[in-house]
């Protein structure tokens, strides 16, 4: 089978997730959260207490840290941390730690390794731009930082984590400016990548708008 690569990248909470696994359902494609990567290396950190300005510290958590990738679970070390990545604490260490260099490293051989050969769908931050800068189909996925807030906050109230407005936009901001600040890989468009603004449009029309970009490399 001819590899085959979609890249889905944009700021926190901007659908991301939602739309690439709805896309790779539509396509039979296999979806990877590589966002879940990047919080499954900053729970590890978290539990830890790993000193993240110590080099010496971040080459010993990244020797000491297994991902596993089976579905939609994930398993660090053997445990299935699916939930424990997605809470407000983990979103307010993953930046900082995805902004190290050693991480990003081994995290992108990773998702290469896990993509090759295969007919892919990413989301992420960096995929179209670093990743994969030869993929078939790049999208850059944007929404308001209220938008995104209001999405961000109804997950959070759908899983039972308590959390305000104030704080979860506060935090989205954060995130926005350390990611796309970065030295290493910043969030930014691909120059050949279509941004698509989901603020005001369904998630059937975003659908829809990807589907696009894909029937015209596929047909
Ligand atoms: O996609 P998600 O919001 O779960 O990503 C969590 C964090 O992981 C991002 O805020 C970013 O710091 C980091 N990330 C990254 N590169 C990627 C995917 C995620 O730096 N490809």
């Amino acid at each position: 089978m001819e590899e085959f690569i979609v890249t889905v990248d944009g700021p926190a909470g901007s659908g991301k997730s939602t739309i690439a696994k709805i896309v790779a359902a539509k396509y039979g494609l296999t979806y990877l959260d590589t966002g879940a990567m990047y919080r499954m290396i900053a729970l590890y950190a978290l539990e830890n207490g790993v000193n993240l300005e110590d080099e010496k510290s971040v080459e010993a958590m990244l020797e000491n840290t297994k991902l596993d990738i089976v579905g939609n679970k994930f398993f660090l070390n053997g445990k299935d941390v699916s939930e424990e990545i997605r809470t407000p604490e983990v979103s307010g260490i993953v930046s900082p730690v995805a902004a190290i260099k050693a991480v990003r490293v081994k995290l992108v051989e990773l998702q290469r390794e896990i993509s090759k050969g295969k007919k892919t769908i990413l989301d992420g931050r960096d995929i179209g731009t670093v990743v994969f800068p030869n993929a078939q189909v790049k999208i850059f996925l944007v929404a308001s930082p209220e938008e995104r807030a209001r999405r961000r906050l109804n997950e959070y109230k759908e899983k039972g984590i308590e959390a305000d407005f104030e704080s979860v936009i506060t935090s989205i901001k954060e995130r926005d400016r350390i990611d796309s600040t970065r030295k290493e890989s910043p969030l930014m468009k691909a120059d050949d990548a279509v941004e698509i603004d989901s603020s005001v449009m369904t998630i059937d029309e975003v659908v829809q708008a990807i589907s696009e970009c894909i029937d015209k490399k596929v047909n």
